[in-house]
């Protein structure tokens, strides 16, 4: 997963670039920034590997969540459906909208259900929240049927899988607008980072005036410009910026990496009776960032867990008790103990949430058992840790 294990001397050269200038900022500074517009070149970039119409970097994968939404006109009272296995910044961006949050059930993808998402729509539902967790996609074609047929906004979180596809096109750009990350342990990093993408002209015209306070960006002269609606500073910085375009050019070797070790720790895994793994609509897609098992059950799923640390085997993830994935742990929200509450605490519209009960996806989630993919794997290292993994699963499920 992580692009922080490959930063080095390409990295390095695109922010002295910067640092030669001394021109931090993104915008402006025309003639001491002597040709270098690291933002906009990442943006470039951005488009061209997505294939999207518009790409826009900002501060964070959160701060595009919150620019999106807002481009998108979702606002004070609207509901957003969101899935309860995800990072907790999905949550914070509707919150911040004004918006609502409403779970609805996970399947076998470890993504949204559509099945669950239908039932979940009210005449309150403005838009669907869709995040490809873990590298892989969620059934983001029968989404978008869906958002088609129920006239909702679709938007996408694909701040974990950055180059994963779904028929080959890419995640992120199947929604009005989709969202990535480029924080410290994504698949590529700025240190912080994130990026919108859309087809739409005005979405983008928003989001990016909303990651800058504002400011229209027409013409030049910031003194002339003017503000056709409200904002915030979600900017990127040049120093990020620059980090993250040495990084993108190393996407593919990135992918190919994680595609041949998950691949053969999958090879391991499956010669095991009884493992399964994360459902995949398509499996071609996966940018492989982790291996997802799916266990017999919620006992042995815990005891796998535990142990493979013990084996050597690091970066095991039990996603039903962490602390930023799951819904259980997220009490910090659900309660309402805010010493300044949200508009929607004070009028009661979270109440529901301090009893959220989502007894299908407690089901899938307490089963699984995700493995972290690292790029800096030796041959050797790989078969060792291929060896121990189908040993400790060998173990239990025997
Ligand atoms: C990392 C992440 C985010 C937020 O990105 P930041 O850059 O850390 O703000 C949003 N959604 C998902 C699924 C993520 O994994």
């Amino acid at each position: 997963m992580p692009g922080f294990e490959w930063f080095g001397e390409e990295e390095r050269r695109e922010v002295a670039d910067v640092l030669g200038t001394g021109v931090l900022m993104r915008y402006n500074f025309d003639a001491p920034r002597q040709g270098h517009w690291k933002a906009r070149e990442l943006e470039a970039a951005l488009r061209e590997r997505l294939g999207a119409r518009h790409a826009h970097a900002c501060s964070s994968g959160t701060s595009a969540l919150a620019a999106a939404m807002a481009a998108l006109g979702i606002g004070a009272g609207d509901e957003v459906i969101v899935p309860p296995f995800t990072f907790v910044a999905d949550i914070e961006g509707v919150l911040l909208a004004g918006a609502v949050p409403v779970f609805a059930d996970v399947d076998e993808t470890l993504c949204l259900a559509p099945a669950a998402v239908e039932a979940a729509i009210t005449p309150r539902t403005k838009a669907v929240l869709v995040v490809h967790m873990c590298g892989a996609m969620a059934r983001i074609d029968r989404l978008a049927d869906l958002c088609r047929r129920r006239d909702l906004v679709l938007l996408e979180d694909a701040a974990q899988a950055l180059g994963a596809t779904f028929q080959g096109r890419p995640l992120g750009t199947f929604g009005a607008a989709g969202c990535y990350s480029f924080d410290f342990v994504k698949t590529i990093t700025c240190g912080e980072g994130g990026a919108v993408v859309t087809a739409d002209d005005e979405v983008y015209f928003r989001a990016q005036a909303y990651t800058d306070h504002g400011h229209d960006h027409r013409g030049n002269d910031r003194g002339a410009e003017t503000h056709p609606f409200w904002g915030t500073n979600h900017r990127i910085s040049e120093l990020h910026a620059a980090v993250g375009l040495a990084q993108l050019r190393k996407l593919d070797r990135i992918l190919e990496t994680q595609r041949h070790h998950q691949g053969t720790l999958r090879v391991a895994a499956a010669s095991v009776a009884g493992v399964k793994f994360r459902e995949l609509p398509d499996p071609a897609g996966d940018s492989a960032t982790f291996l997802d098992l799916l266990l017999p059950d919620a006992g042995l799923a815990r005891a796998v867990a535990a142990d493979l640390p013990k084996e050597g085997v690091d970066g095991a993830f039990y996603w039903f008790g962490n602390n930023w994935h799951y819904h259980r742990q997220w009490d910090h929200f659900k309660t309402g103990a805010s010493p300044a509450p949200l508009w929607q605490q004070k009028e009661g519209l979270l109440d529901g949430l301090s009893t959220l009960d989502l007894p299908a996806s407690d089901a899938i989630l307490s089963r699984t058992v995700s493995l972290q993919i690292r790029l800096g794997w030796t041959p050797d290292q790989l078969a060792t840790r291929a060896d121990r993994l189908a040993a400790v699963l060998q173990r239990h499920l025997s």
